[in-house]
């Protein structure tokens, strides 16, 4: 149920609440159950390390691949770039609703 509302971007709590009012911006609170979506300021920053791990997640198998396939450091590195500069808009919403499910998680309100 988790993964599944994390994967629909909704709310840490109820799993039904949208977090996103349009493709940038979220909702100040769950529309369904009222939780406040920015606990306090700079409250995203954690979702940094998640943009991180989701970033790596992406870009290490198709660098792996093209390592092996012999291409060099520079056009793999750009390669990577490339890919992570595409999927940057799917990497902000997944990893803000990541660090929100988690910090859900580890301190419930
Ligand atoms: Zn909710």
């Amino acid at each position: 149920m988790k993964l599944l509302a994390i994967l629909r971007l909704r709310c840490p709590r109820c799993l039904k609440g949208s977090i996103f009012r349009s493709f940038w911006s979220l909702h100040k609170e769950c529309p369904e159950c009222g939780l406040s979506f920015e606990r306090e300021p700079g409250f995203f920053t954690g979702a940094m390390y998640f943009s991180y791990g989701i970033g790596i997640l992406i870009a290490a198998p198709v660098s792996i691949y093209l390592f092996l396939q012999g291409f060099s450091e520079t056009s793999i590195f750009a390669i990577a770039i490339a890919q992570l500069a595409i999927v940057s808009p799917i990497l902000f919403r997944y990893s803000r609703v990541a660090w929100m499910h988690f910090d859900q998680r580890m301190d419930p309100r």
